[in-house]
């Protein structure tokens, strides 16, 4: 998914710059300069986009943060299964810690559910971390984990809400946030990417986004002030 956005991205002219870290962000003249060690943009709408940065990148436009919180998780794939057809099989939730797993081909994905609050950083999985998934997948299931393939470990990053952020920063011009993905930013994507292209534009949201009940209103930061509404039949 992440490859075939990037052929889009590099089909309609867009540019992929990497290992740039910007440090520092100026609005003047009605355009935005980001700065880098060795280069530098210029644009007239900046998308902060900047996962459990994206208040230190706010920080460095003068914008208020938004409190994100970014919650460390832990995953692993065990291959190697033998006996186990895993195009059967279903992803398996435990709705009382939040430990799941679920077919990856013909592997197998695991996390405890783990989401532990840490500072935005480079997060390497944890020795001790990917025993105890590997233990508790042992104990609760049939697997017997003989190999693991892959482990990783990286940040779902929240506001109070855990809902994401998409829009224009209400104090600052031409600042556009889009933060706050917690932990479906993959499957997020494909609706929140066409969220932000007609909104930073200055546009309504299409149809196929306002018919599933989305609404501007609840993707902005504003929205923190909206009081809390209660569901048909619920007191508040
Ligand atoms: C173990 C695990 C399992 C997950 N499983 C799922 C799943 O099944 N489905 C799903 O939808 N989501 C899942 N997620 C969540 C998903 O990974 C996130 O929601 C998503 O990656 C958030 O995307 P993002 O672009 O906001 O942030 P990121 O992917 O963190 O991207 C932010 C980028 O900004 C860059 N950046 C930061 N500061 C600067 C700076 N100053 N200058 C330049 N660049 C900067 C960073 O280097 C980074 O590349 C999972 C997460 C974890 C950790």
């Amino acid at each position: 998914m992440h490859q075939g956005y990037l052929r889009l991205l590099k089909q309609r002219g867009g540019m992929l710059v990497c290992g740039q870290r910007i440090d520092a962000l100026d609005h003047q003249g009605g355009l935005w300069t980001a700065r880098a060690l060795e280069t530098s943009f210029q644009a007239r709408v900046i998308i902060n986009a900047a996962g459990a940065w994206a208040d230190h990148v706010a920080a460095l436009a003068g914008v208020r943060p938004l409190g994100l919180v970014p919650k460390r998780r832990t995953a692993i794939i065990v291959d190697g299964l033998s006996g186990i057809d895993t195009r059967t099989m279903p992803t398996v939730d435990f709705t009382a810690t939040d430990a799941y797993f679920k077919p990856d081909g013909s592997r197998i994905m695991a996390s405890l559910g783990d989401q532990d609050p840490v500072e935005a950083q480079d997060i390497r999985p944890d020795e001790w971390e990917i025993a105890l998934l590997a233990d508790w997948l042992q104990r609760e299931t049939q697997l017997s984990v003989k190999r693991i393939g892959h482990s990783w470990a990286g940040l779902r990053t929240f506001v109070s809400d855990a809902s994401p952020v998409v829009g224009f920063d209400d104090g600052v011009p031409n600042f556009f946030w889009l933060a706050a993905q917690g932990g479906y930013g993959i499957m997020m994507a494909p609706a929140l990417g066409q969220a932000a292209a007609t909104l930073a534009r200055h546009h309504d949201l299409p149809d196929e986004l306002t018919t599933q009940g989305v609404d501007a209103a609840d993707l902005c930061r504003s929205r923190e002030a909206k009081p809390a509404t209660a569901l048909p039949g619920q007191a508040i």
